[in-house]
């Protein structure tokens, strides 16, 4: 969400002739685009942001400016303005599209601005310009914000609540991005299965992914995040039938206590969570299934901490992003009791150890076996090699020439290291 919306911002710079460059130094513009889902995200922004008060003195007329959640936060502006006086720009996730205009009016008067719509129903954006810069792969936003109010979660009051775009323009924009020749698409919402809710045309998720599946050509379709409470079985049947919706589906469960989850408002029990996956594996073989888990919730014990193993143990996830509880004022857990800091720190080290461990198994199982495999990239540190990822999601690196890029290949898999896997191209 947050790449796609520096594309975005990076767009509206481009059309005002402003061209990328990568050192610091030369810029005339900067703009920060800040998250504040933990405390680690906003401590780096808030670090950065300190960092650049030298390059503003020695360039005073370069242009800085600070966007995305963090300024949406109660006080956040003012704070800003008082701690970061060298700070030109600050607009909170409603404003972006005055970027262009704050920017005229610092270079035209002088004046700085600070623009933060506290507005919880902003009106839905179409046509922002976007400098797209992940490749053969591209972000498409089908919705905003969040209504669930997950207690640990500051997304809900910093990004409104969920508005849908219309289905025809997320249909418009998917099929020009086919046309430009994307070969991955990723629809993306805080809990997309929501879609549609909000527009009472009678649109949904489920039917938004079988009008995508009806889009002819050869490219993969992902999404995230899928709400676990609301994934429901017509969304798994249209994956399973689909050619072009990857077998990979995100489900954060955050945690395999029902004490917690309830504690978490997250309306749902561990039983009705194994239950999908389950329906999952049966009409969908080989999905990738990928998690989000959260240690030290307030109220966690060790038995919580034992369910939440026991789940990464059934589900067997293909990974899994993991998180220590941060407390977000604001949110309703900032109020329960915490956990102490050295308690999180050992589970989510056991935690890591547990997920690493089924990984590793995961990835031993597709040794030997051709795969299907959209070439993303050059790999990483490694000449004369490209990476790309099976359908399932899982990464792998193989020899090829940068021209593979963009292109299906099919690829055996020599040999796995724990989540990484490494093949050789199989010719047609
Ligand atoms: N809308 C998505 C996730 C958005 S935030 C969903 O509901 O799944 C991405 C992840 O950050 C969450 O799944 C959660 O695991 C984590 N997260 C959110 N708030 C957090 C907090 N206060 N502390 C630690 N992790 C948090
Ligand atoms: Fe946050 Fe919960 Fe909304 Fe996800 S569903 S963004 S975790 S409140």
């Amino acid at each position: 969400m947050n790449i796609h919306e520096s594309e975005k911002i990076a767009g509206t710079l481009r059309a005002m002739g402003y061209v990328e460059c990568d050192d610091e130094n030369q810029a005339d513009v900067i703009v920060f685009n800040t998250c504040c889902i933990r405390d680690n995200a906003e401590k780096r922004a808030l670090g950065n942001i300190g960092a650049f008060k030298h390059l503003k003195k020695a360039n005073p007329n370069m242009i800085l400016a600070v966007v995305g959640c963090m300024t949406q936060q109660d006080g956040a502006g003012l704070n800003l303005r008082q701690k970061y006086p060298y700070v030109d720009i600050v607009l909170g996730t409603n404003n972006l599209a005055e970027l262009e205009n704050a920017i005229n009016k610092l270079k035209n008067t002088g004046k700085k601005s600070v623009l933060i719509d506290q507005n919880e129903n902003p009106q839905v954006l179409e046509g922002e310009k976007k400098y797209r810069t992940s490749g053969c792969n591209a972000w498409l936003n089908i919705m905003y914000g969040c209504n669930n109010f997950c207690t640990y979660c500051i997304v809900p009051y910093v990004r409104g609540r969920e508005r849908s775009r219309k289905m025809v323009n997320v249909l418009d924009e998917f099929r020009r991005l086919i046309d430009e020749g994307y070969k991955e698409i990723t629809l993306l919402g805080q809990n997309v299965n929501s879609y549609g809710h909000d527009l009472n045309d009678g649109s949904n998720f489920a039917k938004l992914l079988e009008e995508i599946s009806k889009i002819d050509g050869k490219h993969r379709v992902r999404f995230m995040t899928s709400h676990p409470k609301d994934l429901n079985r017509d969304v798994i049947d249209i994956i399973a039938n689909s050619k072009s919706i990857c077998n990979n589906i995100h489900l954060p469960i955050q945690s395999g206590s029902n004490k917690i989850l309830n504690l978490m408002n997250r309306h749902y029990t561990r039983e009705y969570y194994l239950d999908t996956v389950e329906a999952i594996k049966e009409k969908i073989p080989n999905c990738g299934i990928t998690t989000d888990l959260m240690v030290g919730f307030p109220y966690e014990e060790e038995a919580d901490f034992q369910d939440t193993l026991d789940i990464v143990r059934r589900v067997k996830y293909s990974s899994a992003f993991t998180f220590v509880y941060s407390i977000r004022k604001g949110t309703k857990a900032a109020l329960m009791p915490q956990v102490p800091p050295e308690v999180s720190k050992d589970r989510i080290t056991r935690l890591i150890a547990e997920q690493n461990k089924i990984t590793k198994m995961l990835s031993k199982e597709y040794e030997g076996n051709v795969y299907e495999v959209l070439c993303e990239d050059k790999a990483p540190k490694r000449v004369g090699y490209v990476c790309g990822r099976t359908d399932s999601g899982r990464l792998v690196t193989f020899k090829g020439d940068e021209q593979l890029i963009g292109q299906f290949v099919n690829v055996k898999i020599d040999k796995s290291q724990s989540a990484s896997l490494f093949g050789s191209l199989v010719e047609e």
